[in-house]
């Protein structure tokens, strides 16, 4: 067994609002509220998908639009942001930026200002009773009016100081324009907010260059495309701009046939900072710590790079000051402690090393419960 993932302290960035929900929540709160559930968010969960083509994002955003149709009372908001934190505690984060797009919500909690500031006050609780801090970020839907843009990163702005920390563009990046939308994250911007949108998974450079350019982008939402324009990388690595991957959802979604073609690695040897991240757990089937995982497994990254991984994704949050520290002094130490695989290499060495004399009665090593065989034992 190697370092545990789980426990490596490590900030979460890339997670839409309904996208976190439990699946067990979503099939209990889709009974009580008598909300049909088709097979592939119940019987065939997780529902195979594709974004391949505009069909197959439609699909996926018809799922989202079910699930999220399940939240109806502020009991169900509220129980989503509380179990939300607990899973993100149990994944080792200690910082979450949750994403939300209120206008979703808007017609069962009476507008977008008070689902806007019902989010904020159940993630103020539920911070409090697990631990983990949480920011969130209000994301306008790309392939709605920009003004509808502009009036949410008003709203946006106007809660800056009370947990709001960025602004974020989602949905279909194939459709809007990136520059329509740059008035919004002036606004944004003004507030002191971080710009965060989502570029560079569904279409190529050019949609990272845009988030760069029209939208001075802070972090951006995947921009793997980057991995494909050696230009483009070392720009995104020297403006130190995050990109929020999610190797689960790559895959899901067919951007990445297996999880090795995630291009991690490529990104990082051009220095790009990388925030890993889960987006849809409820669509995509895994969390947090299955992307460091992924890291490990498919990429074959050392402990140090999964460290320094950590350590990015604290870098490019908005945590403050004092929960920045202690997420990065709890990585360090989680890369100080033994790794198990070579303290047990050592003990097997050690044991092989044994001189004869030492391994008991000469003759009985192989039967005897006390000869060399004993220490694997701690296997
Ligand atoms: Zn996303």
């Amino acid at each position: 067994m190697a370092r545990p993932l789980a426990a490596l302290p490590k900030a979460h960035l890339h997670l839409h609002f309904t996208g976190a929900m439990r699946h067990a929540t979503l099939v209990d709160l889709a009974t009580r509220h008598r909300a049909h559930l088709p097979d592939a968010l119940r019987a065939d969960w997780p529902p195979q998908l594709s974004a391949a083509d505009e069909r197959g994002w439609f699909r996926f955003q018809r799922l989202y639009d079910i699930a999220r149709s399940v939240i109806r009372t502020e009991a169900d908001l509220r129980r989503l942001v509380r179990e939300t934190a607990a899973d993100e505690r149990a994944e080792g984060s200690g910082w979450l930026e949750i994403q939300v797009d209120p206008s979703g919500y808007a017609a069962h909690f009476g507008g977008i200002t008070s689902v806007a500031e019902l989010v904020l006050d159940a993630a103020a609780e539920a911070a409090a009773a697990s631990g983990v801090g949480i920011g969130v970020i209000i994301a306008a839907n790309r392939t709605k009016h920009p003004l509808e843009a502009r009036t949410l990163a008003r709203l946006a702005a106007g809660l800056a100081g009370r947990g709001v920390t960025g602004f974020g563009l989602s949905n279909d990046e194939r459709r809007g324009n990136a520059a329509d939308f740059a008035p919004a994250f002036r606004i944004a911007a003004r507030a002191g907010l971080l710009s965060v949108p989502h570029g560079g998974e569904l279409a190529g450079p050019a949609s990272v260059r845009a988030c760069l350019d029209e939208l001075n982008a802070d972090r951006i939402g995947h921009g793997i495309a980057a991995a494909q324009d050696h230009n483009l990388a070392e720009r995104i690595a020297g403006r130190r701009t995050t990109l929020e991957v999610c190797p689960a959802s790559n895959v899901a979604l067919g951007i990445a046939a297996r999880p090795a073609d995630v291009p991690l690695r490529t990104l990082l040897e051009a220095g790009v900072q990388i925030a890993l991240g889960a987006d849809d757990p409820l669509l995509f089937g895994s969390r947090l710590t299955a992307q460091y995982e992924l890291a490990r497994h498919a990429h074959g990254l050392p402990d140090e790079t999964l460290a320094e991984l950590a350590r990015m994704s604290v870098r490019g949050s908005a945590a403050p000051p004092a929960v920045r520290a202690a997420l990065l002094a709890g990585i360090d130490a989680w890369l100080a402690a033994p790794d198990p695989d070579q303290e047990r290499a050592r003990a097997e060495a050690r044991i092989a090393a044994r001189p004869p004399a030492e391994s008991g009665v000469p003759g009985l090593s192989s039967g005897s419960r006390t000869g060399p065989g004993e220490p694997r034992k701690l296997t």
